[in-house]
Parts: C-alpha cells; structure tokens; sequence
C-alpha cells in the first residue's frame, strides 16, 4: 500500500488543475530529466481520454510546455506562465530543461488524441524525444490525480517509508487512535516525523497556509473576467468590498483582523466562507498560484473552511493551522489509498467531495472532536457527495467548479457540527464504508461524467468558448 506524506497531498502550484496541468506539468519535467538532453533535436507529446478531450481548457498543453522549458510549477513567477507560453508560440521552439534550446511548434508537437484512450488511466501522455543519431526514446506517464505521475511499468507508490502507524484504511485510523490514546492529528504528526523533522514539518506546514492565504488575499482583490472564454466574471472581490464596507487595512494580515472584528451574522459568515472559496478557485481558473488540495478544481474548500476557523472560531489557536493540514492530509490520503481524487475515474465527488472531508474531519479535529467525530464529520461530509460528477463547460475549470467549492466548504462546516454532537459509536455508516461506495459509484459511473465534457452542463449550455 501506498505510504502518503501530508506534503503529497497539499502542493502549492498552478491552476487549474492537479490532474490536467500539474500532472502534466511534473510528467515533462521528470521526461527531461530521463533523457540525453544534449543528444535531443526534437520532442513530441501525445494526449490521450480525458487530457485530450479537456487538455485545452484546463491548461496541459501549457503545462507540458512549461515542464519541458524547465519551468518549475513552485517557483514560476506568476506573471511568466503566460508570457512563457507566449513566446515558445511565437518562437516556435522550447529550451529543454533550460538547458538547450530546440524547435517545438505547439501545433504541430502536441498531439491531442481525443477518441484514444490508455488502459491503465484515463490521463495518459506519451513523451517522445529524438536524438541527433537518428535513435529516440519515449515514455508513458499516468496524471492520477492530485498531481500524482507514474510512469508505465511503475507501481502507484509515492513512497516505500516505514511509518510507525501505518494506515491503509480508516479502521487502520481508528484503531491507532484508540490503542495509543491520541487523536488523528497526533497519530499523524508521528508518521511525518518518519521522513521529516519536526521544524520542517511545521515550517512546510505554514508555509502551505501561507500560499493558501496568498491565494485568498489575491483572490479577493482582483476583478475583471476569467480567461479562456466563457466570460466568467470574478465575484470574491466585489463580494469582500461588500462586506468590509470600506474598513482600511493594508496587508493580507490587516484584512484578515478586519475580517475577525466585530459581531457577525449567519449571512456574513455565509458570505465570507463563500468568498474565501470564489477567491481561490477564481486565481485557479486565472493560471494562479494555489495549493492542490487534494485536487486544484477543489482548492478553495479547504482555504475557506480553515480560515473559517480561523476568523469565527473563538476557540482557534494557531496550533490548529498544523492540526487542520495534518488531519485533513491524512482523510485525503485515505480516500487516494481506498478510492481515487482522480475526477477522471470518479467525477466531481473524488475532488469537492474528498477535499469536503478532508475539511470536515479537520474542522473537528480543532474543534475538540475525538477521533471518532474527525471520522464522523468526513463521512457525513462524503456521504452527500456521492455520485457528483464533473462536466465543465467549455472543459474550463469555472461553471460548475468555482462555486461547488463554496458548497463543499458549507457542507464540511454542517457536517462538522452534525458529527460534534452525534455519537460515532451509533454511526449507521463509516468512513471506510463510504470510501469503498465512492470507489464503487465512480467504476458504474459513466464516462461522460469524468471530466471528459462530453455530459451534464458541459453540453447543455449554449456557450461560444474563444479558443486563446
Ligand atoms: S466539475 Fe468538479 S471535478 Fe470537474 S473540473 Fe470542476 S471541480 Fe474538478
């Protein structure tokens, strides 16, 4: 079984997607460092099932160039992925791996198979290089899901650590948490220590806090439309003028004080978890920096949930920012393990509804839930996801996407406090059985349904989507 760090699941990157762009992205990267880079004349890339049918509006083909420029998702300056792209367009050619530069005509180099699929996953690329000898080379990668690449003739394990509790299913959770009187956070702060030590994992920690606030903050104070189309106009900023009603502050610290200030009603608090959401996902769909978690589509739910907490909570303590990554890490590692947060294998459920538990159990988790209500919470919060499925218009990562992330957020929040006054040990249900039914609903699940746009509002809405 698969042995997942928290830092697996939470990545800071490029929007708009894990699977469609970061994937990707590290795939043309970890292609470049497997090749005779010097010998190269040229490159070719080869899209197939779902890469192929929503590679365009979710950004592959400018991730597959980013990644064979020597682009680094983590470091890109914001500004440059555009102007990047702009100019190997205009070039015609591509630096690989910063190191030599080669024609690449992205007409022509990357290939969109749209009715071929590989068997092993939906989200299959296939990299050829050619060397000055006349010989070449090519490699198979597989984009999983939450920004996880395998290669062809890899097993699907992302580390072969030995932790002290290991955890391959929810009981797994349960019984470690009972056997060594911790809770989930505790248990999983053990395991980290196995690949990391503890400044590092705290350090990393804030830092991905960080990169989420960053994501909010930008988001809230940018206006104007979405790019690649759909004229989606962004709403988190209008909405946060709204509700600071012209309150000064100067930092993304002073807005968030502001933010915690003062009496709030139902409807603020409503707004503002809807605002947190709208900001992230909103930078997502704009190529913006954001924190997959555990999926770019369903970045903002864990943001908003968490700073939530933060903001409303009287009970937050800034220890709770590490519990809340570490809690929420370890419920998305269960679903990856024991289902997919692969919308291409399991539509829109394995990505709002995941991060929804991922934030539900968190949630519970600082609230003082025991580690039966952080399980509790998960489920309910999976339970009322199932069966969602993921047809964006366009094959953009906007309509449907940026607003489901305020719904997940809400329903982590409600099942939060269902599961904080509920008694797991009468559970009807547990996480382990709604895991294995999410991975069960996602195999009967129809192909148009995952993320192939070809089903759902992908084809019921009229829209005329500017090819840019
Ligand atoms: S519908 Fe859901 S799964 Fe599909 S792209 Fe949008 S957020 Fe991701």
């Amino acid at each position: 079984m698969e042995r997942i760090s928290v830092f697996d699941i939470f990545k800071i990157g490029i929007g708009p997607s894990s699977s469609h762009t970061m994937g990707p992205w590290r795939a043309a990267q970890r292609f470049v460092r497997e090749i005779d880079v010097p010998q190269v004349t040229h490159v070719q890339v080869e899209l197939y099932g779902s890469l192929a049918k929503t590679g365009k509006g979710h950004g592959t083909d400018l991730a597959v160039m980013l990644g064979l420029n020597g682009d680094d998702p983590v470091t890109i300056p914001v500004e440059d992925v555009q102007a990047n792209v702009a100019r190997i367009e205009a070039e015609k050619s591509i630096c690989l791996g910063g190191k030599r530069t080669i024609p690449f005509n992205p007409v022509q180099d990357i290939v969109f198979l749209f009715e071929q699929s590989l068997p092993y996953h939906a989200n299959a690329l296939v990299f050829r290089a050619f060397y000055t000898n006349g010989e070449g080379v090519s490699h198979t990668y597989y984009s999983v899901g939450g920004g996880f690449v395998v290669k062809e003739g890899e097993q699907n394990i992302s580390s072969d650590k030995e932790l002290i509790f290991p955890i391959d299913h929810a009981k797994d959770l349960s019984k470690w948490c009972v056997q060594e009187k911790k809770n989930v956070s505790e248990i999983v702060w053990q395991n980290e220590l196995c690949w990391r030590e503890p400044d590092e994992i705290r350090t990393n920690l804030m830092l991905i806090w960080t990169a989420m606030r960053d994501a909010m903050y930008k988001g809230c104070h940018t206006d104007g439309i979405l790019p690649g189309g759909l004229e989606v106009t962004r709403r988190a900023a209008p909405l946060n003028r709204k509700l600071l009603a012209g309150k000064p502050y100067r930092n993304a610290e002073e807005w968030i004080q502001q933010i915690t200030r003062g009496d709030h009603s139902f409807q603020d608090i409503l707004k503002w978890v809807s605002c947190f959401a709208l900001a992230v996902n909103e930078e997502n769909a704009a190529f913006g920096r954001v924190v997959t978690a555990p999926t770019n589509g369903a970045a903002g739910v864990i943001p908003a949930v968490l700073m939530y907490h933060l903001c409303f909570s009287r009970s937050f303590l800034k220890d709770d920012i590490v519990k809340f990554m570490l809690t929420a890490g370890e419920i998305g590692s269960l679903f990856k393990k024991g289902a997919t947060i692969s919308a291409a294998m399991g539509g829109c459920q394995a990505e709002i509804g995941v991060s929804s538990a991922m934030a539900a159990g968190a949630l519970t988790e600082c609230l003082g839930g025991s580690y039966g209500q952080v399980m509790m919470a998960a489920e309910i919060a999976m339970e009322h996801h199932l069966g969602m499925t993921c047809d964006p218009i366009g094959g953009l990562v906007q309509i449907p996407c940026i607003e489901r992330n305020t719904m997940g957020a809400i329903k982590a929040i409600t099942a939060t406090q269902i599961a904080l006054e509920g008694d797991f040990t009468k559970a009807k249900v547990s996480l382990g059985d709604v895991i294995k039914t999410m991975k069960e609903t996602a195999a009967d699940m129809s192909n148009k349904y995952k993320e192939t746009a070809d089903g759902g509002l992908a084809v019921n809405i009229s829209v005329n989507v500017v090819e840019c």
